[in-house]
């Protein structure tokens, strides 16, 4: 089994980059559930956690001790770039650090697959101190994808296919990284079945819809989504394979006074 860490840059009261309207925080939050998502239907014996599933504040000292209490056998970092120019560039520690050889390869093979599914303008291969580079124990790479106050670029991140884009591109890398087998055409016809307890227009509705189902011991989180021009905040209370599985979920949210419906994913 391959663990693989996923950090959305940011979140909560640290928007991480803004430009254009639109907020590094929700574009790192918005490829992490893609990338998560993808690697779970996608490929065999791959376990995904994340840092963050949510708009929440996480310390970046959370983020890495989850990681490395978890055991990850990566930590991928996602980031949006800001500070004028185009393109894609990645970064591992700067230091002398034990897994280093390692890193160094994963980090190329993540890093020149995102570059050539996407045909991205290479910014390269780079190192820094960064925290969740430094205070991991597992191999850490960190991405920049496209820059949001490049005005073609911020106009691609409005897009969610091209933020799905995005997050293929990352779990191909990943996934030659660590020679991940595909999952077979007979399991990928199953669809993923999530449990939504309703869209809002309002962030903060979404929120309270969150903690209510808190209250009642479901675990939920949203998933911003693009629809005719308006920004939804969806409630997914669950994501299942087997649709058996989603219906029971629908069925005891019901005893507990929350109307919810499946959509296949
Ligand atoms: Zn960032």
């Amino acid at each position: 089994m391959v663990k693989i860490y996923i950090d959305p840059g940011h979140g909560g009261n640290d928007p991480g980059a803004v430009s254009n309207g639109l907020s590094e925080k929700n574009l790192t939050l918005q490829i992490g559930h893609f990338l998560s998502d993808y690697l779970n239907k996608n490929y065999q014996d791959v376990s995904v956690q994340m840092s963050r599933t949510k708009d929440e504040t996480v310390s970046l000292r959370e983020r890495t001790n989850k990681a490395n209490n978890w055991g990850a056998d990566l930590y991928l970092s996602i980031h949006v770039n800001a500070g004028g120019g185009s393109g894609f560039e990645s970064y591992i520690f700067n230091g002398q650090f034990a897994n280093q050889s390692r890193t160094k390869q994963l980090r190329s093979q993540i890093h020149d697959t995102i570059v050539s599914e996407m045909n991205w303008n290479d910014r390269g291969k780079k190192e820094a101190n960064f925290h969740v580079l430094r205070e991991t124990r597992m191999s850490a790479v960190l991405t920049e994808s496209g820059f949001i106050d490049h005005r073609q670029e911020a106009r691609l991140m409005r897009n969610n296919d091209w933020l799905k884009k995005v997050a293929v591109s990352h779990a191909k890398g990943i996934a030659r990284a660590f020679n991940l087998k595909e999952t077979s055409q007979s399991l990928l016809d199953d669809p993923l079945y999530r449990v939504v307890v309703g869209s809002f227009l309002k962030e903060k509705n979404a929120r309270e819809k969150v903690d209510l189902l808190k209250k009642k011991g479901y675990e939920s989180y949203i998933f911003p989504f693009a629809q005719q021009n308006k920004r939804y905040y969806r409630v997914i209370a669950g994501a299942f394979r087997q649709r058996e599985n989603a219906n029971r979920r629908v069925n005891d949210l019901k005893k507990d006074g929350f109307e919810s419906f499946i959509v296949e994913v």
